[in-house]
């Protein structure tokens, strides 16, 4: 089945934020059948609170590929590329060989709070 690039409004910051084809891709590879209700970011900082992580420990970052704000659960060393959701989504779904950089990165982003 083709799936199509969803345009969703994020319901904690009112952001429209894209949910790509290969993010919805990810999503089922890993079993996560529901739509996001909020955007990347607020994702990560509602996970983070809800398992009681400290969410100073969110950082700030700008995609190496698309320039968007994004946040990462983890202070970036600034030797490797930081992508956004979009951009990590749509590398996965391109590349059949995942270099374990992007993969692990995803998994941060995915497992992030409750690991
Ligand atoms: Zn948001
Ligand atoms: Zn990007």
């Amino acid at each position: 089945m083709e799936l199509a690039d969803k345009q969703l409004k994020c319901t904690e910051c009112q952001v429209e934020f894209v949910f790509s084809s290969g993010e919805q891709e990810f999503f089922r590879s890993r079993n996560l059948t529901n739509v996001p209700k909020r955007c990347p970011s607020c994702r990560l900082t509602v996970r983070f609170a809800r398992c009681g992580r400290d969410v100073e420990q969110l950082s700030d970052v700008q995609c190496a590929d698309c320039a968007k704000p994004t946040k990462v659960p983890f202070k970036p060393k600034g030797y490797r590329p930081i992508y956004c959701n979009d951009c990590l989504a749509h590398r996965k779904s391109s590349s059949f060989q995942l270099g374990s950089e992007i993969a692990e990165h995803a998994n941060l982003l995915v497992t992030a709070g409750c690991a």
